[in-house]
């Protein structure tokens, strides 16, 4: 990713968390057991880590929504039918002669540089470098926020001028200037080495021998396994050109800096698929995903001025998008990245590189046969939106994260409904007698449609600051009045108001409350 170019976000009205509520959300994921650090007990292991009992509910939600919006009911397409997807579960280990055709053995490396001052190593295309005078350049993550910029620039005694210093990618220094750069976390100039190349995948041995002949990969993208099973998904199903095949599961990047909690991690989760189509109609499908993507993300909550899409520039297409449409991003405005944004999904168009490469590797035919005409045979463009799981859930809780001094949790998070991990919570003013006994009886009921909680015990006021804090849009409050007349209370999250509904219409009222009872969509 290189420095993003101005452009216009999408409309909407949330203002973007600041940089300092990344500490603040890092603490409550931890606290209400979104998400853990891997092995904590041991220290953690970095780059890795663990969803808690909220944060899988959370990344499932999500997870089902885009495999919904994808596979089981996908959308409709510019000709007015709906398209045909297919989704399969690849292994995570393939065969390592497929990760030589894909190009990730050869050049799944991205260019390194070193600091000799504190020996940190750096993935060269994440560094911004910025020009405070002609001999002065100070190197930063592109994911640095304004006011670490700031701290570094008053710590150097340079004089703190937010972003009106020139600022360039990294890749676009000549190494011969490099002595003029301070590294991001050096306190001397030139401390930079020049590019070196390093690979991302994890390695690993199948069997019990560990020498070259038996090396494997983690697979670092879901892709491939989707382009292994091409001919098979076209063999054994009705799926006609142009099709696409999605996949949602694990990858394992070796990252040189992960950072940025869940942004940027070691083992993450992608949402990925690839849109089979003759080369003739790529741009009508780019611009067809382009637009679907950017609906699904605005349809679960992201709406606001925090989201963005930008073409990438020349220099930033990867090898099969050279000769192509090029990619676009989606990219969310993370409290990290503000006032720039970060890559949430990608959309490229990958031409015919794919199926090409494993047909000339594999010596397998990968072409298609038009079922109308025999004597047509292609191999495919494809066009491919993939998306972070991992980073969605991030970009999900940034936006939901609403600091609000007027409530005792002091915060809650304004999920969209069809994310939250609970939709309701049944809560028993008191927990002894008839009221926790009417509480587990509306309970077994209303689980059976939806995802909620029953929390009996500890003060009422407690028991909505928790929710608030998970993002439960109901609460339902079961009282003495309950007893006399069957009614209850529901409070909504975001006003914090209370109406009074019948105990029999509780399903029925989450129904048709549950589109409106976030304040931003
Ligand atoms: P980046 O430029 O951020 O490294 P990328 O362009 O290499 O990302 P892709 O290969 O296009 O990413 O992967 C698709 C999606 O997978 C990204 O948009 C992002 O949401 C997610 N992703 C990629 N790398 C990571 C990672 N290390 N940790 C978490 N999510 C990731």
């Amino acid at each position: 990713m290189s420095q993003p170019k101005p452009q216009e976000p999408m409309t909407g009205n949330a203002p973007p968390a600041p940089a300092d509520a990344m500490k603040d959300i890092v603490a409550l994921c931890k606290r209400r057991g979104f998400v853990f650090p891997a092995s904590e007990i041991y220290g953690g292991i970095n780059g890795f880590w663990d969803f808690g009992p909220l944060g899988v509910e959370l990344k499932n939600n999500l997870r089902d929504l885009w495999w919904k919006h994808m596979v089981t009911t996908p959308p409709v397409g510019p000709d007015g039918a709906p398209v045909q997807i297919v989704g399969i579960d690849s292994a995570i280990i393939q065969n390592p002669k497929a990760w030589v055709a894909s190009g990730h053995v050869g050049g799944f490396s991205d260019p390194m540089v070193d600091c000799r001052e504190t020996k940190f190593r750096y993935r060269q295309d994440h560094l911004i470098v910025l020009k405070a005078d002609a001999h002065n350049w100070i190197a930063f993550h592109q994911e640095a926020s304004t006011d670490d910029i700031d701290r570094k620039l008053k710590k150097l005694g340079l004089p703190v001028r937010k972003t009106e210093y020139e600022r360039v990618p990294l890749t676009q220094v000549p190494v011969s200037e490099y002595s003029n750069i301070t590294g991001p976390d050096a306190k001397t100039k030139g401390t930079l080495t020049e590019p070196k190349q390093f690979n991302l995948m994890f390695d690993s041995h199948a069997g019990p021998i560990k020498d070259d002949a038996n090396k494997v990969y983690l697979r670092p993208e879901t892709a491939q396994g989707i382009f292994l099973n091409f001919k098979n998904v076209l063999d054994s199903t009705r799926v006609r050109v142009p099709f696409g095949i999605a996949q949602i599961g694990k990858a394992f990047r070796n990252e040189v800096t992960p950072r940025n909690f869940i942004f940027r991690s070691r083992e993450f989760e992608q949402m990925e698929m690839e849109w089979f189509c003759h080369g003739d109609d790529a741009k009508k499908w780019r611009d067809f995903w382009f637009s679907e993507r950017t609906k699904f993300w605005q349809s679960i909550g992201l709406k606001s001025d925090n989201l963005r899409v930008r073409d990438h520039d020349k220099d930033e297409l990867s090898h099969y998008a050279k000769e192509g449409l090029g990619t676009a991003d989606i990219e969310y405005r993370f409290p990290f990245t503000a006032p720039d944004f970060g890559e949430l999904e990608g959309i490229a168009h990958r031409c015919d590189f794919d199926l090409t490469q494993h047909q000339e590797h594999s010596k397998q035919k990968l072409e298609y046969m038009d079922p109308d005409d025999n004597t047509k045979r292609y191999i495919p463009h494809v066009i491919e939106p993939a998306a972070g799981l991992t980073r969605g859930v991030l970009a999900l809780i940034c936006e939901a994260y609403t600091p609000d001094p007027n409530r005792p949790s002091g915060v809650f998070l304004d999920f969209h409904p069809s994310v939250a991990p609970k939709k309701a919570a049944i809560l028993p003013l008191m927990s002894k007698g008839e009221h926790p006994e009417i509480a587990t009886k509306l309970y077994m009921k209303v689980r059976e449609h939806y995802n909620i909680d029953l929390d009996v015990k500890q003060n009422i006021g407690k028991r909505y600051a928790r929710q608030d804090e998970i993002g439960t849009p109901f609460c339902f409050t079961i009282d003495d009045q309950t007893s006399a007349d069957h009614t209850v209370t529901v409070r909504h999250r975001n006003t914090m108001k209370q109406d009074r509904i019948h105990l029999d219409s509780v399903i029925e009222y989450m129904r048709t409350n549950m589109n409106t009872a976030t304040g931003r969509s």
